[in-house]
């Protein structure tokens, strides 16, 4: 056996990655699909092109490195969370486009279950705070809304998955209902502590009991393949979530160590090993990973807009040609100027949780420029990343004491250095920066013997470079207190 196959599910795209046992990728394959906004604030996938694309980038992957079914150990599924898939367990049909995680048609609802006083019971059963980005208030919007999808759901005609679920039913042949209790801690249906489906919560949120899937480790065989354009009979071995699977795949497996991924958000993970602090600062507790049983917690900020505010440089005020381009223009100046730039394009997360908050640029004065402005805008994702790791010591009572990274935006040198800068500890970017499809292929790895154990998988974790911290920790408080006051601007902007 080769190599381990990665199913890397995201947002935007669906890839595939063939690891060898060195942990190098082999091959790999991507495929963008439709991005579906039937009205402002929504956001739909069409599901059963998110499994043609992902077949299809499996079976290039496997192609292009001349891969036979006996090189491939094993299956491992990461991907985009907490987005909500209802099919017809008969057919293997979608009843309804999947509500992706961005969508908030259902924040009035949250903020109803809010105001009846439910929150701090979710909160303490599920680790998540109300709000729409979570799967269980999506899943109910879809049984009031399609028509007869309730009875069919009463009557157990209807299967309810996130993205793993619907990829390994559909991998399988419809053989396999399951979920894997990183995924599920995304639900707002899960009790992370009892591990179990919670059915106060079903019941607050009206959800029946039998669509939902089988809750198993995060590595483990759960489902062998039997489907059209891919080999019979390979193992599925490993599932998690994908901000879960980059902290696996940054090998992050000791209580206290953390990783940011800059994508088109942020998210930044911490193991708290088998304890699962309740946070006092608006993060949230979420499983890590299930193995053998055994459940690993992390603590989570989620930061909506990052990489993106980048893109909107680029597609919405055409600033700059190129991602990447805003590097050197934003060190063409010294600094920022006094801009700051809070990003709450679609409101703001973790730690603020405002959906009401709106983009806002402070500071601008005669003497600013867009290079001020592509400064401020990676100051931003430093400045937001900053907030999440001072929540997460706060809340853990554990000082960082370096910040592994991984995602699209750690190409950028100075957004690197200003993060380490804020933080004053190391940040410290891996050579292999596909660290999300890594974690997936090391957790479907180990549960079949591709790899031994954890240690055997830290010692391949090799760094590409690390930022050092150079500004004094009174200047870091500094700018976080100015950027503070900027955030104090956009908040509470939309009204309905
Ligand atoms: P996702 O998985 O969320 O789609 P990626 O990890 O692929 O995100 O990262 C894409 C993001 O990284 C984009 O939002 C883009 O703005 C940003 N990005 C890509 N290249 C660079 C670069 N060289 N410098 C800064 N940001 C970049």
């Amino acid at each position: 056996m080769k190599a381990i196959l990665a199913l890397d599910q995201g947002t935007t795209s669906s890839r595939a990655i063939a690891f060898g046992r060195d942990g190098q990728v082999l091959a790999s394959a991507q495929q963008e699909f439709r991005q579906i906004f039937p009205r402002p604030g929504w956001v739909e996938h069409d599901a059963l092109e998110i499994w043609r694309t992902q077949r299809d980038v499996a079976s290039q992957a496997l192609a292009s490195a001349a891969l036979s079914a006996g090189d491939i150990a094993a299956i491992g599924i990461t991907n985009q969370r907490e987005t909500t898939v209802l099919w017809d367990r008969a057919t293997g049909l979608p009843v309804a486009n999947a509500i992706v995680w961005q969508d908030r048609r259902t924040a009035s609802s949250c903020d109803a279950l809010r105001q009846a006083g439910h929150e701090p019971l979710f909160t303490a059963r599920t680790g998540l705070v109300l709000d729409a980005y979570f799967s269980g208030t999506k899943l109910a919007w879809l049984l009031d809304n399609v028509a007869g999808a309730r009875e069919r759901a009463e009557r157990g005609e209807l299967a309810f998955g996130t993205i793993d679920t619907w990829l390994a039913w559909k991998l399988s042949g419809g053989v396999a209902h399951v979920t894997d209790a990183s995924n599920a801690s995304r639900t707002l249906l899960f009790n992370i502590h009892s591990l179990r489906w919670d059915d106060e919560l079903l019941g607050l949120l009206r959800i029946p009991r039998a669509l939902l899937p089988e809750v198993v480790d995060s590595s483990g065989v759960v489902a062998r393949t039997f489907c059209d354009g891919l080999p019979p009979d390979l193992p599925i071995a490993g599932i998690a979530g994908d901000q879960q699977a980059a902290l696996f795949g940054e090998a992050c497996h000791q209580p206290g160590m953390a990783k940011n991924t800059y994508g088109t958000g942020c998210f930044l993970l911490m193991n708290t090993g088998t304890r699962a602090p309740a946070s006092r600062n608006r993060l949230l507790t979420t499983v890590a990973w299930r193995r053998g049983g055994v459940v690993n917690y992390a603590l989570e900020g989620s930061v909506f807009i990052a990489g993106a505010a980048i893109q909107w440089l680029r597609d919405g005020l055409g600033i700059i040609a190129r991602a990447p381009d805003i590097d050197a223009l934003a060190a063409s100046v010294p600094d920022a100027g006094g801009v700051y730039f809070v990003p709450a394009l679609s409101g703001l997360g973790a730690p603020h949780w405002d959906p009401h908050a709106r983009g806002t640029i402070v500071g601008i004065t005669r003497g600013t420029t867009r290079a001020h402005l592509a400064r401020a805008t990676l100051e931003a994702i430093a400045f937001q990343s900053a907030e999440l790791i001072e929540a997460m010591a706060a809340d853990s009572g554990i000082a960082l004491r370096e910040l592994r990274v991984d995602g699209g935006a750690t190409a950028s040198n100075l957004l690197m250095q200003t993060q380490a800068n804020l933080l004053g500890v190391p940040v410290v970017r891996p050579r292999i920066t596909e660290t999300t499809a890594l974690g997936a292929a090391y957790l479907a790895g180990l549960a079949v013997g591709f790899w031994k154990d954890d240690a055997e998988i830290a010692s391949m974790w090799a760094r590409d470079r690390v930022f050092e911290p150079a500004l004094s920790r009174e200047g870091a408080q500094d700018r976080l207190v100015q950027w503070k006051r900027a955030v104090e601007r956009s908040r509470d902007w939309a009204r309905d």
